[in-house]
């Protein structure tokens, strides 16, 4: 299995093959092709199966070819993911995957002062990656809003729920539009987790690495 088996853009292609990458990953290879299609997914996998890209590439090549026919403005993906450490890593390979295109993309976490992340929310973003207490805190000051979003990522739910977030995601889902693509990340799947799981994703492809 190659990535150019898996459809993907000249953009995307040629960013992989900066980064030496040269064959899928398992959750790569189940994941692009259904995303691709538009479909929910519920990924059960840990960090370090290549997750990121398996969801970043997809949301990259789909908002690429919006792009090309004259996007809307606003926040088009949010990746909510639980500490800094991961949102810092994801807009890293973000960045990467989609340096051959004009997307923007941009992270935000707590702890920092805000005025950094919020010129560049100013400046307009494509791709969103946040923790959620800061995302809750920027969108109350209208420094962000989700209704142009079509892409959402939930990633590491269990350890969302671990840290107390699970209040924070509770506000944050009615704030989502009703159509959209929804992933959902989790290296493991108790009985909370999937019936948060069923109130985010919509006949979902399940992935279990
Ligand atoms: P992740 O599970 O997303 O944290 O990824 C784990 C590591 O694998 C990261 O350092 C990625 O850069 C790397 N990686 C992801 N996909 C591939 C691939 N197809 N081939 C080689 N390395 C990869």
């Amino acid at each position: 299995m190659t990535f150019e088996q898996l459809n993907l853009i000249e953009p995307i292609l040629r960013a992989l093959k900066d980064q030496n990458y040269t064959t899928p990953t398992p959750i790569q290879a189940e994941a692009i092709p259904t995303l691709l299609e538009g479909n929910d997914l519920l990924g059960v996998a840990q960090t370090g199966t290549g997750k990121t890209a398996a969801f970043s590439i997809p949301i990259i090549q789909q908002l690429y070819k919006e792009n090309s026919h004259g996007g809307r403005k606003g926040i088009k993906a949010l990746v909510l993911t639980p500490t800094r450490e991961l949102a810092i890593q994801i807009e890293e390979n973000v960045k990467e995957y989609s340096k051959y295109t004009s997307l923007r993309h941009t992270v935000i976490y707590g702890g920092v002062p805000q005025k950094k992340q919020t010129d560049a929310l100013r400046a307009g973003i494509d791709i969103l990656i946040a923790t959620p207490g800061r995302l809750l805190d920027l969108i109350s000051q209208k420094y962000i809003s989700l209704k142009t979003l079509e892409f959402f990522v939930l990633d590491e739910a269990d350890q969302m729920l671990d840290m107390g977030f699970i209040h924070d995601i509770k506000k944050i889902l009615p704030m989502l539009p009703k159509q959209r693509q929804s992933l959902f990340f989790s290296a493991t799947m108790p009985v909370e987790i999937a019936k948060l799981a069923n109130t985010i994703l919509h006949n979902p492809t399940r992935v279990e690495v």
